[in-house]
């Protein structure tokens, strides 16, 4: 039986011009040498930029893609994601990035940042960037979060009503109900109060979303936040049989000899970062039916890291990346019994992320989970520092 010989070198595939396939690519493709030189400059990205293919080869990156920040600062050299790719090795992804064109008008890209790889598998010292423009997605998200922010800000109102004449309703001084329109009235009212909160965290996320949350910084000791909020949880805890601890590493104090509580100082505004705190722990008691919840603080110089330990039903791999994700909710049987709006942990991202933080959960099924948040740590100093400035900034001339 004789088989058809192919011509050698022949794949089966057509040959093609690769300039033509990325000539043919809808998204900007750029290539950077080590010395910071572009090199190769697609259609598409001349398209998005500004700058023709032919002036942009042999230009710094720097020139031809400058990015800024939402308030129109450019961002500093190492937060550039070429740099960031560069030095990590590591592929850089962002998704809300701010390109200034060659015209100089900000442009919202979504861009992502890969090392090029030589044959040993080694990072060459060459950059490849894809990058993509959004401007219409981030206008389309913007209307929709100013609908939501609208809706849910009008709803309230009435609702504020509903809660104040169920209350009234179940006030013995002001009504007569019998027992079953009582168990009735309180359902309504649970809902109601369950309504209230969904418009509550949609109000919330949707201004965390561009960027329009109010905040008040100020010099807060972070070791007594977390420990009011923890003393607040308590009853909530002993409901359910829970043991709830709250525990602080201490440092030697070597003058005295004896453990002190460290002071951990943050610049953050003291009722977001409450909120945040008592969302963890809320879920923390929330999700845990038996066992308890561990609260701890702990921290080096420069950082601040809060604790929240539980020993719950924990959360499956898969679902771990989607969490902080907007209305995100595991579905299991836990969660179908427990009321949430998947909101929570959303909102506590872009707070915490407002103040240059990190959260994350590192969690096991069947084991628990633990929430991690870092804070920047202010010294003593800084923070004393900060507080002067800021009372003789506001004390009268
Ligand atoms: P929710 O209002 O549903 O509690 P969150 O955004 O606070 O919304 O949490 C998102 C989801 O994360 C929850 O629905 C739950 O499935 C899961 N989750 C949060 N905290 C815990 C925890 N401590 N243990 C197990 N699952 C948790």
């Amino acid at each position: 039986m004789w088989s058809l010989k192919k011509p050698k070198n022949d794949s089966g595939a057509a040959q093609v011009n690769s300039d033509f396939v990325l000539s043919a690519i809808q998204d900007g493709v750029v290539m950077v040498r080590r010395d910071n030189i572009i090199k190769m400059f697609n259609q598409a990205a001349g398209m998005i930029t500004g700058w023709p293919a032919e002036e942009a080869i042999g230009l710094d990156y720097r020139n031809v893609l400058p990015m800024i920040d939402e308030k129109g600062q450019a961002v500093p050299e190492n937060n550039h994601p070429f740099v960031r790719a560069a030095a990590s090795s590591q592929s850089v992804r962002d998704s809300h990035a701010i390109l200034t064109t060659r015209s100089g008008k900000p442009l919202p890209v979504s861009i992502i940042v890969s090392p090029v790889m030589d044959n040993s598998g080694q990072p060459s010292g060459n950059l490849v960037a894809v990058f993509r423009d959004v401007a219409k997605e981030v206008e389309e998200e913007r209307q929709r979060s100013d609908f939501i922010s609208t809706a849910s800000h009008e709803m309230r109102t009435p609702l504020t009503a509903i809660e104040g004449y169920l209350s009234l309703a179940l006030n013995p001084k002001t009504a007569q109900v019998d027992d079953n329109a009582r168990k009735l009235l309180e359902k309504a009212q649970m809902s109601t109060t369950h309504l209230g909160e969904l418009f509550r965290d949609l109000l919330t996320s949707s201004k965390a979303e561009d960027g329009r949350l109010i905040s008040y910084p100020a010099v807060v000791e972070i070791g007594e936040i977390l420990e009011q909020v923890t003393e607040a949880s308590r009853f909530h805890a002993k409901e359910k049989n829970l043991d709830l601890q709250y525990k602080i590493s201490s440092q030697q104090d070597s003058s005295a000899s004896k453990a002190v509580r460290p002071l951990y100082y943050s610049y953050v505004d003291p009722n977001r970062i409450r909120e945040v705190f008592q969302n963890i722990v809320d879920n923390a008691i929330k999700y845990t039916m038996e066992g308890g919840v561990e609260v701890r603080l702990t921290g080096d110089d420069h950082v601040i890291q809060i604790q929240v330990k539980d020993s719950g039903g924990g959360i499956a791999e898969d679902d771990i990346p989607h969490l902080f994700q907007k209305f995100y909710r595991v579905d299991n049987s836990t969660t179908r019994t427990v009321g949430g709006t998947g909101l929570g942990l959303f909102i506590c991202r872009k707070i915490v992320e407002l103040y240059n933080g990190r959260i994350w959960v590192e969690s096991q099924l069947g084991t628990g989970s633990t929430f991690f948040i870092n804070l920047p740590r202010l010294s003593s100093t800084q923070a004393l520092d900060i507080q002067k400035r800021q009372s003789s900034a506001l004390s009268p001339i």
